[in-house]
């Protein structure tokens, strides 16, 4: 027993006591911040970055949703991941949500490894304060766009790649909508991605950064306090870039001012879907309906193929005649891996899966 409750590890007081004396926070923020809730798309780099500032700052209840497992390649950048995550080819919401709790027992953790498509991203990321873009692809960025506009909450933008990143906070009916600035997605090949440029670890953490200073703000209840402004950095050619959006408000946006929403809904999913992820030679597969797998009878069914490995999140089976891999999920959704041919990938897919 201890007289002092407040010495106690979990006493909230003592725990946030530094972040407590910041004035634009004090004790009302840090109780605003325990009350309130936000959703992190993506817990690659920027994921990792995000969701462990919130955790460390006591946020309520975070939701990580991510399609993927942790790969040796990640853990130059993507700081919440070890070694023994890639060795047990752990899904990264699951590896994620171990770490943030260990760190900070507190908050409410919610993993959830699924690939965010337009059929249940109103149902994910709805009940929420906030929506923050761990993401690196237009398509997903679209859609949380339209969510955060038609549901009126708020989302942060963020996205490096090379040295350089960029972050803005989406205020819906205040700030510019994200089509207002990007009004149609670059054409493919033209812009660069982690694939063609790579990417250096520091500047992710200055973009995560960035984007979690904007949630805590938000969280807080500092609403004025939060960049109005598209912020760029280039940390390689010290480059840092501020720019205004008040006047980038489009009266034409199909998103913001038309409130036309593409990408919501169901019109667009065709099964099975295949996916590029960003440099990984590997395609994902999504069934057009979620299935039920039991991984320990397809474990059986596919051993005279290849090699195969289960633990509780998945399957991965090395076939034996080829260099391909496949990661099956038990809703059927897989990860193909060794090639970036989507009919190569599809055909695999239907040869074991018999969809
Ligand atoms: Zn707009």
């Amino acid at each position: 027993m201890t007289e002092n409750p407040s010495s106690e590890p979990h006493s909230p007081s003592m725990r946030y006591a530094r972040q407590i004396r910041f004035a634009p926070i004090g004790s009302q923020g840090q109780q605003a911040i325990s009350a309130r809730s936000a959703v992190i798309v993506g817990m690659g780099a920027l994921g990792s970055i995000i969701a462990q500032h919130l955790v460390r700052a006591g946020i309520g209840r975070l939701r990580i949703i991510d399609r993927d497992i942790v790969e040796w390649s990640n853990l130059q950048r993507q700081v919440l991941y070890m070694e023994e995550d890639a060795a047990q080819m752990l899904p990264k919401a699951e590896a994620a949500a171990i770490r943030l709790h260990a760190a900070n027992s507190l908050p409410v953790i919610e993993p959830i490894v699924t690939d965010l498509v337009p059929h249940h991203a109103e149902e994910l990321l709805t009940s929420t304060d906030l929506i923050i873009d761990g993401t690196d692809n237009f398509s997903t960025r679209y859609l949380l766009n339209e969510i955060s506009v038609k549901y009126d909450i708020p989302w942060i933008y963020g996205g490096a790649v090379g040295g350089s990143g960029m972050t803005m906070t989406i205020l819906p009916g205040e700030t510019p909508c994200f089509r207002c600035l990007f009004p149609s997605p670059p054409a493919g090949g033209t812009t660069d991605t982690c694939e063609t440029a790579g990417v250096i670890s520091p500047i992710i953490d200055i973009i995560g950064s960035l984007q979690a200073a904007e949630a805590l703000k938000w969280l807080s209840g500092n609403r004025q306090a939060m960049n109005p402004a598209l912020l760029q950095a280039d940390v390689w050619n010290n480059r840092w870039l501020q720019v205004r959006m008040d006047q980038s408000r489009r009266a034409d946006c199909p998103v913001c001012a038309r409130r036309e929403y593409e990408w919501i809904g169901d019109h667009n999913v065709h099964a099975p879907a295949a996916a590029a992820l960003c440099g990984r030679n590997t395609i994902q597969i999504t069934p057009d309906k979620p299935m039920q797998i039991s991984l320990e009878t397809l474990a059986n069914r596919l051993a005279p193929a290849g090699h195969i490995t289960v633990n509780r999140f998945l399957l991965r089976i090395q076939l034996a005649q080829s260099e391909l891999s496949l990661v099956v999920f038990p809703d059927g959704r897989a990860l193909v891996q060794g090639t970036d041919q989507a009919h190569e990938a599809k055909r695999l897919y239907t040869q074991l899966l018999g969809q």
